[in-house]
């Protein structure tokens, strides 16, 4: 068979990738190492995992293992696996583009940051192979896909293209050989066994699988989750969650645990620091790693965490397990059930057991899917709500439990305020905390769209029910019949004039400042839960709100005398638009004619300068 030789353009944003990675990751050199071994382990686990099934594909060599080989010579660096490797089209996919949606998103951050480039953010986006750039000026990659007959060599520079062509290879699995750059002054030389020792020792000691140089194999092996605590060093930790994770970042804790019990079977989970970039992709891995007695079984197993805790990294290993399972009877198996529900409890205990900074910076990253899981999670549910942090009105900027909320509520007071909408601070100022705040009522401040569908699915907090400041009667004044019949004349006329916008006009209870607010019943939507379902594109049915005005305001009462005296005057109409305006403006919205409302304000000033003016002229004359 003649072989062809293709040669590809990298999609543009790994070649923007490509130069980030090989000019800012310069002190972190030896780490690509670490990323290629990394490759060669997983695709050793790949293998594993499939050959369960279909045994033939282990082509009768089942020892695997990573080989490293050094030329001092020709200054190449190689590093060889027998896993599962790679078709031709798997090449052009897996290291030509960047498969991942986060990619872009990433890059503009990368931009609108230049020169910050932190090594951990690249990570997150498996962009490992792209790393041997920064040592080589070439490289190529020879795969054969077990149980296939094709090969193919992958080439390139790093410059802009690569090229892809059949070759052969008489073993399964894939080799990668760097054409090394020269040693930087001072530098690490990457051609010296020594130094390539000490590099895996440092980041691969844990790998399962030998890795090999010269005969020798350079690293332990040992599966740290089986230890004990005491014998196993923060560092080792540490490496160990970078290469299960493909984070660059320590994590931010850990949970290590040896249960026994009805089953018995060691859990080594690790909490990021950072949400990862493309944590919202679909088919993200978001899962442990199963082991049965040290041996790799799966990747990303979905059923020993729920879907909420996906953020958590690591590795279970349970001994009792039955081997032959697929994952689809993994998830209805009574022994994994019983681990997962345990692990969700420990993972609670953690948290709830971690100081304020620790867990104010774990609620910033992850506080959103602790939400998620109040919404799934109903056996857990009151313990997650204990975990959740509020800004509220009278916290400035720090983030409070409930329960310091329901310390400090009144005696009298039977509800838990809360107020949602874009940021804290147009919610500070929001219209409809002027009475509570007057009363001196305490409200959550609530900056995410779940909060809504938390505080109704909970309900309830320690008994007391979480009330909208926004939605429905605050029960907290009553305004007298009198003062609201001789309103209702004058609120008719304004009912009449909005009727496509608004369903009521009513007399507030919300406000003592402000003439307007707009508000609606307990059961609808907010404000801001109806913008952000827009925002995403969903279909919500148009919702009219009231108008609540505050009967107590000069403006209203001058109105209403305005109208006593002359019911016909225009100006009644046109306050009735700008008072719609006004309320829209004040709970972050956009007017729905911004001309009229200009015009209106500013025949306003006008009439309130010429009344200042006449009143000057007077007192100079
Ligand atoms: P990541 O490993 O984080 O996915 P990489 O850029 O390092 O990102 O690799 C991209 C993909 O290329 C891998 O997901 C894998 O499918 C494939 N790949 C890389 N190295 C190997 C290898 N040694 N054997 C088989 N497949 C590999």
């Amino acid at each position: 068979m003649e072989s062809k030789r293709e040669v590809h353009e990298f999609k543009t944003e790994v070649q923007q990738l490509l130069n980030l990675i090989i000019h800012s990751l310069y002190s972190h050199k030896e780490i690509f190492l670490r990323e290629l071994v990394s490759n060669a382990s997983d695709a050793i686990d790949k293998l594993r995992f499939k050959s369960q099934l279909e045994p033939g594909l282990l082509e009768g060599d089942p020892e695997f293992k990573i080989e490293i080989a050094l030329d001092k010579q020709a200054r190449t660096i190689s590093i060889s696996d027998n896993g599962i490797g790679m078709s031709h089209d798997e090449v052009i996919e897996n290291i030509g583009t960047i498969a991942k949606s986060g990619t872009s998103a990433f890059l503009q951050a990368m931009e609108q940051n230049k020169g910050l480039v932190r090594p951990e953010l690249i990570g997150q986006f498996g962009v490992g192979f792209y790393s041997a750039f920064m040592v080589a000026s070439k490289v190529t990659l020879i795969t054969r896909a077990a149980g296939s007959t094709l090969a193919t060599k992958w080439e390139s520079s790093g410059d802009g293209a690569y090229s892809v062509e059949e070759t052969e290879k008489p073993s399964r699995g894939t080799v990668v050989t760097l054409e090394l750059k020269e040693a930087e002054e001072g530098g690490q030389d990457f051609c010296d066994a020594g130094v390539i020792k000490g590099i895996v020792k440092r980041h691969s000691d844990f790998v399962s699988y030998p890795i090999i140089l010269d005969g020798e194999t350079l690293n332990s092996m040992k599966a740290i989750w089986t230890k004990n605590k005491d014998e196993v060093t923060d560092d080792e930790y540490n490496e160990f969650y970078k290469h299960i994770s493909h984070d660059w970042n320590p994590p931010l804790t850990r949970l290590h645990m040896h249960f026994e019990g009805t089953t018995e079977y060691d859990a080594l989970l690790f909490i990021p620091a950072h949400t990862p970039f493309d944590y919202f992709r679909p088919g993200r891995k978001h899962g442990v790693h199963l082991y049965c007695k040290r041996v790799f079984i799966m990747d990303d197993c979905q059923d020993l965490l729920p879907e909420y805790l996906g953020f958590i990294q690591g590795v279970v290993d349970a001994p009792d397990l039955n081997l032959n399972v697929s994952r689809e009877i993994l998830q209805h198996d009574p022994l994994v059930r019983n681990i997962r529900k345990n692990l969700v409890k420990r993972v609670i205990e953690l948290l709830s057991g971690m100081d304020k900074d620790k867990y104010d910076a774990f609620f910033k990253e992850f506080g959103q899917m602790l939400k998620v899981g109040i919404q799934h999670d109903y056996e857990n549910r009151e313990k997650l709500s204990k975990l959740l942090r509020y800004r509220t009105s009278k916290s400035g900027d720090a983030l409070i439990p409930l329960d310091e909320y329901v310390s400090r509520m009144h005696s009298d007071q039977d509800s838990i305020y809360y107020i949602s909408g874009e940021d804290t601070a147009t919610l500070i100022n929001s219209p409809h905390l002027e009475r509570l705040k007057e009363k001196d009522i305490e409200v959550l401040l609530m900056t995410e769209p779940v909060d809504e569908w938390v505080a109704q699915t909970l309900g309830t907090y320690e008994g007391k029910a979480f009330k909208s400041a926004e939605k429905g009667d605050l029960n907290l004044v009553d305004i007298d019949e009198k003062t609201k019949d001789s309103f209702a004349p004058l609120f008719a006329l304004i009912k009449e004039e909005l009727k496509d916008s608004i369903r009521e006009v009513r007399a507030s209870t919300h406000l003592t400042d402000s003439v307007a607010c707009l508000s609606g019943d307990t059961y609808q939507l907010s404000g801001y839960l109806e913008k952000m379902l827009k925002s995403f594109g969903q279909k919500v049915p148009e919702i009219k709100r009231d108008l609540e005005l505050n009967t107590g305001h000069p403006v209203l009462v001058k109105m209403r005398t305005l109208y006593t005296k002359d019911k016909e005057d225009p100006v009644l109409k046109d306050y009735s638009l700008l008072l719609y305006d006004m309320a829209v403006i004040a709970a972050g919205g956009k007017v729905e004619n911004p001309a009229r409302f200009s015009k209106a304000v500013g025949e306003l000033m006008s009439n309130a300068l010429d009344v200042e003016t006449l009143m000057t002229d007077a007192i100079t004359v």
